[in-house]
């Protein structure tokens, strides 16, 4: 049984790293890298040879594997060279109004398993890749911020006087805007955070952040760790305080997503104009439509004196720790579906059952598995 990874455009991450390798052999899986899929996590072909990997072109590796892992989907072409019933591990965005990626996939006879309708369960949260991916995010979203902020994130008392400290609005307590919070207090900010969610409450405060209260939202017990969409009367009510809140602080992160939805606009332009000159916006939501107005993904634009950088995959600039910890996360899942080298994709398990994305009777049978 084979699994592999290859190069992908654009991305600096890479899904196998050389620590992960005698883990899949455990498996019973033989790894093989296309040549060169490492260098811009800074893993050069010897590594992945010296821990065990085969190293081979993009065409051989595709033609081979059982197994393909993939930060993001590939193309028709690049499926047409795979075995039928291989598996694809990838991110296929089911819950995206278009689906394309599933639709792509569909046309071909292999497996594919969506990383991200893994559930928010505790079971799974050490194979959650969102919520790794989200965690770096955070944190290289402060760092951003302090690099493009013309002032000091922290309160300095010096020969010439005392500096204030940064102020810092998080908007999006989830895991990368916690992320951020713990990242914007070390460096010595004071921040403020909001969510919809109502637990999100506490956890900001045991960062020792304060919570933006707004009162009214909707109950979102039930919505599995995700935020709800709430009334129009409590959206105008938001807005409001969060403008009020933003146009004091010197950094606004935002991180607010709605899965399979356009992300929510949070910061206007109206907002923008009350924010002072030289302030900073950080977008993680630029990908996905943007909570901040005029944001424009991978890029950084100036305002009226507003500096909006739209950073909707951060995580790819730390292709280090994201590949490290990506791999481990596809480690922990696949090890409920493989053991010694039989893959059983049919197993009662609900986290398999949930990243199934395609229905292939017809196929299955002589699947790898
Ligand atoms: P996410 O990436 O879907 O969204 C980011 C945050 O934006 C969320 O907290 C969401 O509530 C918030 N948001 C959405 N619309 C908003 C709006 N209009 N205004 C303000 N905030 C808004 O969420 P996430 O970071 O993946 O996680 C959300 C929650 O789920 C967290 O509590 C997290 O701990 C939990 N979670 C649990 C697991 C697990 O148990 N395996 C895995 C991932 C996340």
């Amino acid at each position: 049984m084979i699994i592999g990874a290859i190069k992908q455009s654009g991305e600096n991450r890479i899904p196998i790293v050389p620590g992960i390798i005698s883990s899949f052999n455990k498996l019973g899986l033989n790894v093989c890298v296309e040549s060169g899929a490492g260098e811009s996590a800074f893993i050069s072909d010897s590594d992945f040879k010296n821990a065990g990997a085969e190293i081979m072109s993009k065409e051989d590796l595709l033609g081979q594997v059982d197994i393909l892992l993939s930060i993001n989907p590939l193309s028709g072409s690049e499926y047409g060279l795979m075995k039928k019933g291989a598996i694809v591990v990838s991110s296929f965005e089911p819950f995206s109004p278009d689906k394309d990626y599933v639709d792509i996939v569909n046309d071909f006879p292999i497996h594919a398993l969506s990383l991200d309708m893994i559930p928010r369960t505790s079971r799974a949260q050490s194979m959650d890749i969102l919520s790794s991916m989200a965690s770096l995010a955070g944190y290289k979203a402060v760092i951003k911020a302090a690099e493009h902020l013309p002032k000091y994130f922290p309160m300095l008392t010096t020969a010439a006087g005392t500096v204030a400290p940064a102020k810092v609005l998080v908007l999006g307590a989830g895991v990368a805007g916690l992320q951020a919070i713990a990242t914007a207090k070390r460096l010595g900010a004071v921040v403020e955070a909001f969510d919809l969610r109502t637990a999100a409450k506490e956890e900001v405060e045991s960062l020792g952040a304060k919570f933006v209260v707004v009162e009214g939202a909707k109950d979102d017990k039930g919505a599995g760790g995700y935020a709800v969409e709430q009334t129009e009367e409590y959206k105008k009510l938001q807005a409001k305080v969060i403008a009020d809140h933003a146009a004091k602080s010197d950094v606004v992160i935002t991180t607010a997503l709605l899965r399979g939805k356009k992300a929510p606009l949070l910061i206007p332009e109206s907002t923008i104009v009350r924010m002072k000159s030289g302030s900073v916006i950080v977008d993680l939501a630029s990908g996905a439509g943007g909570n901040s107005d005029h944001s424009a993904d991978n890029e950084v634009v100036n305002f009226k004196g507003v500096t909006i950088i739209g950073a909707g995959n951060l995580s790819n600039e730390l292709p280090v720790h994201a590949s490290e910890l990506y791999a481990k996360n596809i480690l922990n899942l696949l090890k409920l579906f493989i053991s010694d080298g039989k893959i059983d994709l049919g197993i009662d398990d609900d986290i398999v059952q949930a990243i199934k994305i395609k229905q292939e009777e017809s196929w299955m049978q002589s699947s790898v598995g």
